[in-house]
């Protein structure tokens, strides 16, 4: 049984941001490079047209211009998503990451 700490340590260890933002945005145009990406459409509210959600394929961090919707990494991202706390959060991302 791993302890939350541990789940946290190897959530930020293995998940790399790029590939995790690959898996959760189909719409996402294909990265070159890191830092700041368009994102594609915009998971959180009813977006129809790509360019205001925008991704960081390092930190994991992402932001919406249209909704407002931020956050600091791909914990914050699946925590806003789901509407779960951060130990939910990180247990969730163990769970589908098979960590
Ligand atoms: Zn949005």
């Amino acid at each position: 049984m791993k302890t939350a700490i541990q789940s946290l340590q190897n959530v930020k260890a293995y998940i790399r941001p790029i590939d995790f933002y690959r898996n959760e945005l189909p719409a996402m145009p294909p990265p070159r490079g890191g830092g700041w990406r368009d994102g594609g459409l915009c998971p959180f509210h009813p977006d129809k047209q790509a360019g205001s959600f925008r991704v960081n394929l390092e930190t994991g961090a992402f932001i919406c211009f249209s909704c407002g919707t931020k956050g600091g990494d791909i914990i914050a991202y699946i925590q806003q998503r789901d509407g779960l706390s951060f130990p939910e959060a990180v247990q969730k991302l163990s769970t589908e990451w098979g960590l």
